[in-house]
């Protein structure tokens, strides 16, 4: 569904992303992991586009990334993001939050697009809160409400960069269990975790990024218990 070729990206004199190679296909789960800095954010904004890359090539669903206009409104309505600062409309209904793309966007009738997030609040276990406010809902009911807020959109792919680091320990569970449906569900998606539990869950496969290149791409049973290279075993001693 998407390629990277031979990817660069610097901020001024800092090489961000050295010769990325990577393709994630449709259906497939693929966890990335690695220290602070090491540019799995900025991969993550590489491919919808958030960020420019200096040289290289990715492709989405058969064509280059476009770099404005209509296709790029398209990409970014095609590849669902989810941050680990939910981004919700604070003077927004959760009901709302859901449904405003589909009716910006896409030209859904607002009645139609409500119903359909009525449907996509259930399948994330909060349509009780649908009424509510952003402030008034927990970090996972929040984050629950990003996830079909992306979902709403009928993405064909949806990049998770750190979804649970800024929740209470005891909210992480509810958002990974959504995250791990979606994956049963056939999505595509891209997630930046440090959360071993869902990698085992519902990775097809794990990625190992430092200092802006893939050290070790692998199983995760592999990864965690037999990492292929010093750096990831060193990673992994400190976050284990
Ligand atoms: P973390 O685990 O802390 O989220 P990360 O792996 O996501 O880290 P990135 O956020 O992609 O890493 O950052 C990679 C490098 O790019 C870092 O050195 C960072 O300081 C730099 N960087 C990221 N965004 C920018 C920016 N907008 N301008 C300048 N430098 C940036
Ligand atoms: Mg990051």
């Amino acid at each position: 569904l998407v390629t990277l070729a031979h990817v660069d990206k610097y901020f001024g004199d800092v090489h961000v992303l050295k010769d990325i190679n990577l393709t994630v296909s449709r259906g497939e789960v693929l966890v990335v992991i690695g220290p602070s800095g090491g540019g799995k954010s900025t991969l993550c904004r590489t491919i919808n586009r958030l960020e420019t890359i200096d040289a290289g090539s990715i492709v989405f669903d058969g064509r280059p990334l476009p770099a404005e206009g209509r296709e790029l409104a398209r990409l970014r309505s095609e590849v669902g993001m989810v941050f680990q600062s939910f981004n919700l409309f604070a003077h927004k209904t959760i009901l709302e939050n859901v449904a405003l793309g589909p009716v910006k966007v896409r030209k859904v009738p607002r009645a139609q697009a409500e119903e359909r997030a009525l449907q996509l609040l259930e399948r994330v276990g909060i349509a009780a809160q649908a009424d509510k406010y952003p402030a008034q809902l927990s970090g996972g009911q929040q984050q629950r409400t990003a996830i079909a807020r992306a979902l709403a959109m009928d993405p064909k792919m949806i990049l998770f960069d750190e979804p649970t680091s800024a929740l209470d320990p005891e909210m992480v569970q509810e958002v990974l269990d959504v995250m791990v449906e979606l994956a049963r569900e056939g999505m595509t998606m891209v997630v930046v975790t440090h959360e071993m539990g869902f990698a085992r869950r519902a990775a097809n496969r794990v990625v190992f990024m430092a200092d802006g290149q893939i050290v070790e791409e692998s199983a995760p049973e592999e990864f965690f218990t037999n990492p292929g290279t010093e750096r990831a075993k060193d990673f992994l001693s400190k976050i284990l």
